[in-house]
């Protein structure tokens, strides 16, 4: 008998990976939009909303949106337009143009690069923040020197590389589209993450720091870019009496009664990251014997938001694990773990977590793309994958890394329950 078949106590309500905490004022500022009767996309509550997130962050300008993802096209189609010009009448912005991407991140990041006719060239990560590897993206530009756009994303809340990324970019007359969907709050230098690149965005999904429910922003310092923006996502009307169209047109706008929720989310943004960084801290504690890190960030530059806790297992701690496309599969075995055996104990405990983000050049839809590491071109073979040798640093991090329950209603006791049972994964 395994030292880790100890069984534990099933949590009666579910540990979530991170869902929404309410505290009362959205309530109220929803209630103001039903009363006021702007159950619209016009309202006092999209106004204070994008003034305060334009006062927290630092950025000149916000425009509230429906979607992170809705804000990630219209930012990618702002920095096409900046860069090639107005497409020809029916052409995509970026039709056959290569964008680099951050690779090991959520779909949302590249695929509005494929909305606007544009080839998502994805960029490896690197093993210090989990983020775009600066050599990686300088080997890109030595491959491809001609790509003017980077779409990067700051994983789990933590700040990439970011001034070392936009030295590269700056050198070769790029412009950087910023995905700050998952670290509103977090610092590097000092300055806020959604405000380094020339178009930025920010997401109020269900399970982000703060929500809306739903809803997205998109900033920006070009005072230009963020009224083009804001016009496109109300339909593009024209000034004139009637419906006047020039351009192409989007119904992305945020809803006036959803941005009563951010706004009164927006006040507990701070007591949220302090909550979730008491839980990375206690993981760090509780698991610090153990073969196994927890993800990393600059602590000399950077401050996360800590929106989910990750650890990665050493290499050597891993037991044998094998994943095809849909399934996976795994050989228990002593003193060592994987992340499919600690997700399946997890679950048994009634406690949600789930795998790190599949790198994009891993997945079926974009296998052809090209993708970079810091060593120049060229995917791993699938029998690499498999043994875990010679693969790349994103498909390293999602063999070995798992996201853990990080819900800030998530009380100790049940987080020591949590570590318990990843504990136990080791014996
Ligand atoms: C959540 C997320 C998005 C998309 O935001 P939505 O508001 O869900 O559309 C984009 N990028 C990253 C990295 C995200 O985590």
């Amino acid at each position: 008998m395994f030292k880790k078949d100890k069984v534990f106590e099933k949590f009666e309500k579910r540990v979530w990976l991170s869902s929404p905490t309410m505290h009362g004022d959205e309530l109220e500022y929803m209630k103001e939009a039903y009363t006021s009767n702007w159950m619209s996309t016009v309202g006092e509550n999209i106004n204070e909303v994008e003034k305060k997130v334009c006062d927290y962050t630092g950025s000149k300008y916000a425009v509230a949106l429906s979607a992170g993802t809705a804000a990630l096209h219209l930012a990618i189609k702002t920095a096409g337009i900046n860069v090639y010009g107005m497409p020809k009448s029916g052409a995509n912005v970026l039709d056959g143009k290569r964008v680099f991407c951050s690779d090991m991140t959520f779909a949302a990041t590249v695929n509005p690069v494929v909305y606007e006719g544009g080839e998502p060239v994805f960029i490896d990560s690197e093993y210090d923040t989990w983020n775009m590897d600066p050599k990686a993206l300088e080997r890109a530009f030595e491959i491809y020197p001609d790509v003017k756009i980077v779409v990067a994303a700051h994983l789990y809340g933590t700040p990439g590389k970011i001034e070392e990324l936009r030295k590269i970019i700056k050198a070769h007359n790029a412009v950087l589209v910023e995905d700050a969907a998952e670290s509103l709050g977090a610092t590097y230098k000092g300055k806020q993450t959604g405000t380094f690149g020339n178009y930025n965005i920010l997401s109020f999904n269900g399970n982000k720091i703060i929500t809306g429910s739903s809803g997205g922003c998109f900033l920006t310092d070009d005072k230009e870019a963020a009224k083009k923006v804001s016009k496109w996502s109300t339909q593009s009307r024209e000034a004139a009496s009637w419906y006047q169209h020039e351009e192409i047109g989007y119904n992305y706008r945020m809803s006036n009664v959803i941005a009563g929720v951010v706004r009164g989310q927006l006040p507990y943004l701070d007591e949220h990251i302090a909550k979730k960084r008491a839980i990375y801290e206690r993981y760090k504690e509780g698991l610090k014997d153990l073969p196994l890190s927890m993800n990393p960030f600059d602590k000399e530059n950077s401050n996360p938001n800590f929106w989910l806790s990750c650890l990665l297992i050493d290499s050597d701690a891993m037991c044998k694990q094998v994943r095809s496309e849909n399934d996976t599969c795994y050989i228990r075995e002593e003193g060592r773990t994987c992340p499919t055996e600690i997700l399946e104990e997890l679950a048994k405990i009634n406690a949600e977590c789930r795998p790190i983000w599949k790198p994009m050049h891993m997945q079926p839809i974009y296998r052809m793309n090209p993708f970079i590491t810091k060593n120049g071109s060229g995917r791993a073979k699938t029998n690499a994958y498999i043994s875990g040798e010679n693969i790349d640093i994103g498909m390293d991090i999602f063999r070995r890394g798992l996201c853990l329950p990080s819900d800030i209603k998530m009380t100790e006791d049940e987080q020591a329950r949590v570590i318990e049972v990843i504990r136990s994964c080791f014996g």
